[in-house]
Order: structure tokens, then C-alpha cells, then sequence
């Protein structure tokens, strides 16, 4: 089945203990769009200026992705600068400028309006619900965010998760939506808001997945290359909602195989600045981190 996914494009700089990026191609609905593309046909909603550079529109045609749904401003692309100390598991936001999106109103065209997979990448909650209004009945309805609007916007946040079936988010973002510094009960707390089902991104440590058949955990991949975490989680999630839409199987077992195929996507994703690893990826090297990941967790009951 076909993925839509609403998020942001943008012009990203980047600092890493191990290097930086200025003006990288980055924004939620790329890296989830490219990761994705893996998986399933992506039909991609977003606005860039005219500023954004026309080789990433041609990569991601070439990827398969539907950019139909992308409108181009005169205006300047979204802009983010962010930068990590050795922690990479926290990034800390420098600037945010959200430019063509001030204005932004996002049109599903007409041939994207049936997709039976939406993903809600990381954008203000106003333009997000916007985008679900012109939906029609999809079969699984997946969110986003960060602590830019779980502080900024709240409200319409809150509004948007009741409308969703699941959420992906990373540990500081549970803890900061729910008030709970404990994620099991932050966890329970952001189901009751609406959505069934939340996976809780940990960075290095792996993601975790709530939902009504108890918690199954993922571990992370210990990656002796880390460059840029940047995108990680956008990745996650377009391995995650790749695997589902493409399988269809919303089952527990096939849950528990997509956060994995999310956990390998991000894996790849922190080897480069911007997109780059995610570039030209074999459904070879896919498959056989997907076994490492299996590997990585297995062990044999007495
Ligand atoms: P991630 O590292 O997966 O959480 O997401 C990183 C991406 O999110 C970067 O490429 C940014 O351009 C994008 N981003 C940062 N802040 C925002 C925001 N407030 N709204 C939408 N996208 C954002």
C-alpha cells in the first residue's frame, strides 16, 4: 500500500563533535520520504522556497517518491541549526526558521487523498490535523513531534494526537508531552490522549513499543561510525511506516519487525551528515542489518 507523509524540508547546519554541515538538505518529511522509499511507494507533502536545491527534487523522482504534493514557494525553505555534544542523543536547537511555512497550507492532491498509510512527520500540529481533515479513512494514521511544539503549540498538539492510531516519539519528548519522567507511565498517559499505539524512540539505546499487548523492546545497534544523528528518528519512522505499509500487517509480530526495519533505517542514517548513507542502500545491506539486529538481541531460554 501507498505512505503519505506531511513534514517539513529544509536547509539544515549541523555541528557534531565530529565535523559539521552548513546548509545540509534535511527536514523531517525527507528523511522520512528517502528512508521509506526503501519500502513502499512514498507520495511526499511538504513546501520548499525557492532557495531548495533542485538535485534533492531530482533524487528523491529517482527514488520513486511522489512529489506532486511538494509546493514551491518564492519564499525562503525552512531553516534549522542545531548542533550535539557527546551525547548524541540530545540535540540542542540553536535557530529555527520556519520561513515558507508561516504561510503554508498544505493541498492533498486528489490522487493522494485515498492512501491507506499517513504519516504526520514533524510539523507544526495545526498543519498536521489540516492534512488528516483531507484524508479519507485511512487504515493506520502515525505522528510525530518535538518539544519545539509540545511547548509552543500544546493545545493543537494534544487535539492532533487524539486523532491519530499511533505515535513516534524519542524519550525527552514522551517525558515533556506527558509530565512523567518515567516512560512506562509517560507512556501510558500519552495513550490515554488517543493514539493505541506509541513507539519511544531511545537514540543509541533502541526504541520501545506500548500498545495493548504490553511493551517489546528494540535494542540499538552499538555503530562504531557515528557522524550526524540528525534525521535519525524521521528515519526510524520511515523504516517503520515503510514496513507496515508495504506488509500491511498490523499484527503484534509484524509491529515488533517494523520497529526493527525502523531501527536499521536510523542506523544507516547516523553514518553521514544529511541523507548521504541513505543515498544508495541495497536491499543486501538492508536485509543483513536487519539479521544483525536479530542477532544483537537473541538469546536461548533455560
Ligand atoms: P530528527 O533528528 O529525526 O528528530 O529530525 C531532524 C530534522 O527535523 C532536521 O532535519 C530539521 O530540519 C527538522 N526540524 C527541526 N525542527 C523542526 C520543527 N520545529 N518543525 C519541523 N521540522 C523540524
Amino acid at each position: 500500500m501507498s505512505l503519505l507523509v506531511v513534514g517539513s524540508m529544509a536547509i539544515d547546519s549541523v555541528k557534531t563533535p565530529f565535523g559539521e554541515r552548513e546548509e545540509a538538505v534535511g527536514g523531517s518529511a525527507t528523511y522520512f520520504s528517502v528512508a521509506a522509499s526503501y519500502f513502499t511507494d512514498v507520495r511526499l507533502v511538504a513546501v520548499v522556497g525557492a532557495d531548495f536545491p533542485a538535485d534533492t527534487l531530482a533524487f528523491l523522482e529517482e527514488r520513486k517518491i511522489d512529489i506532486s504534493g511538494i509546493e514551491r514557494s518564492a519564499g525562503e525553505t525552512f531553516r534549522w541549526r542545531g548542533e550535539y555534544g557527546f551525547d548524541l542523543n540530545t540535540a540542542h536547537t540553536l535557530d529555527t526558521q520556519l520561513n515558507v511555512f508561516e504561510s503554508f497550507s498544505p493541498r492533498l492532491p486528489d490522487d493522494f487523498k485515498d492512501t491507506g498509510f499517513v504519516f504526520l512527520a514533524n510539523i507544526d500540529p495545526e498543519l498536521q490535523a489540516d492534512v488528516l481533515g483531507q484524508a479519507n479513512a485511512p487504515r493506520l494514521v502515525a505522528c510525530d513531534t518535538m518539544n519545539f511544539w509540545i511547548e509552543g503549540k500544546r493545545e493543537e498538539l494534544l487535539k492532533t494526537l487524539s486523532m491519530v492510531d499511533l505515535v513516534v516519539i524519542n524519550d525527552a519528548e514522551a517525558r515533556a508531552l506527558s509530565g512523567e519522567a518515567n516512560i512506562a507511565r509517560a507512556a501510558r498517559r500519552i495513550r490515554e490522549i488517543g493514539p493505541r499505539t506509541l513507539v519511544v524512540k531511545q537514540g543509541e539505546y533502541g526504541a520501545l513499543l506500548f500498545h495493548e499487548g504490553g511493551v517489546f523492546s528494540a535494542p540499538g545497534l552499538p555503530i562504531e561510525d557515528v557522524c550526524d544523528p540528525t534525521g535519525a528518528g524521521d528515519s526510524f519512522a520511515g523504516g517503520f511506516m515503510g514496513h507496515l505499509a508495504a506488509t500491511g500487517d498490523l499484527s503484534e509480530a509484524g509491529m515488533r519487525r517494523a520497529v526493527v526495519f525502523g531501527s536499521v533505517m536510523a542506523s544507516f542514517n547516523v553514518e553521514s551528515f544529511s541523507y548521504d548513507r541513505m543515498r544508495a542502500l541495497t536491499s543486501e545491506e538492508i536485509d543483513a542489518r536487519y539479521r544483525a539486529f536479530s542477532e544483537l538481541a537473541h538469546f536461548e531460554r533455560l
